[in-house]
């Protein structure tokens, strides 16, 4: 099944619900992520997707855990269009499950520190909103966030389910949220159903699409499917951007990496390699060099 997030509304509440095992794997692949971090990371970039599906054409967002505990920070950017990138300070920490026999993520995000949101709107500055973590584990991290911060009532789920193999099985998540018109009960109902339904990784391990778990969660409602968008993995870094990065280092810093006779620049977000010769090395630095006389004689 290709990745997809569908938008629906139905009674007075509008749902999301994404499909993303495999932009969660190639999410592994990339940053070789042990299961902790496979699963802290895959929900932050399921919550990012979800999150951002509200924003409009070319519009950005970023989620960041800095919750202090041994995973580091864990970050995610998505856009409407459907891509998503993120990273993790450590993808080999290995913890013991948790008391309830699954993956520690609370335990790899940790608890002493804030989940931040960063809404990229095209204006010059970003709209930035940040709670305090509660449980590190991320969905309900995010329900709060939204609660408090946007003043949304808002119910999420994520789950990211991890193979033997450290591959991931099934990902995805939903978010639902009341419109100003729904009635007490129409919320009874919905919380009746959330109450009952699977958790989202075994409703898509189970083989459901994202429509599936709309209908598992909206259960007696009149539903409206809406849209339906594809969702991958995707870091808009090149060797140009990387380029343009090396520029704004100091004279020295760019007379040691000619020194050296080649440079290779990892991108963080996708930890995509790029390597610099020493004669594209010293283009830069004579780009550079060029740049600063013409600075200072403006
Ligand atoms: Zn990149």
């Amino acid at each position: 099944m290709k990745d997809h997030l569908v938008k629906a509304v139905a009674d007075g509440v509008r749902v999301y619900a994404a499909v993303t095992t495999n932009l969660v794997n190639e999410a592994i692949r990339r940053h070789d992520c042990y299961p902790v971090a496979a699963a802290a990371l895959g929900r932050t970039m399921t919550g990012a997707l979800l999150l951002a599906a509200n924003l409009k054409n070319r519009e950005a967002l970023t989620i960041t855990f800095d919750g202090h505990g041994p995973l580091g920070k864990v970050t995610a950017d998505a856009t409407p269009e459907g891509f998503v990138r993120g990273a993790v300070g450590n993808p080999h920490v290995d913890l013991p499950l948790n008391s309830k026999g699954k993956i520690d993520v609370g335990g790899g995000v940790g608890t002493n520190g804030m989940v931040t949101v960063t809404r990229f709107t095209g204006l010059k500055n970003p709209i930035t909103g940040s709670v305090a973590i509660t449980d590190g584990e991320i969905a309900d991290d995010l329900t709060k966030y939204l609660f408090v911060s946007e003043q949304t009532p808002s119910s999420v789920g994520l789950g990211v389910l991890i193979n033997t193999d450290l591959s991931c099985l099934a990902a995805g998540g939903f978010i639902i949220q009341p419109l100003p018109d729904a009635t007490d009960e129409v919320i009874d109902k919905l919380e009746a159903n959330l109450k009952k339904v699977n958790s989202v990784s075994h409703m898509v391990e189970q083989g459901l699409d994202a429509k599936g778990i709309i209908a598992e969660v909206l259960q007696g409602f009149d539903v409206d499917y809406l849209t339906t968008t594809d969702l991958a993995f995707r870091c808009p870094c090149s060797k140009e951007r990387i380029s343009e990065v090396l520029l704004s280092l100091g004279q020295k810093d760019l007379e040691s990496l000619i020194a050296d006779g080649h440079a290779e620049v990892c991108c963080h977000f996708c930890n995509e390699k790029y390597q610099f010769t020493k004669e594209e090395l010293q283009a830069i630095y004579d780009k550079a060099m060029a740049n600063r006389q013409k600075k200072a004689q403006d």
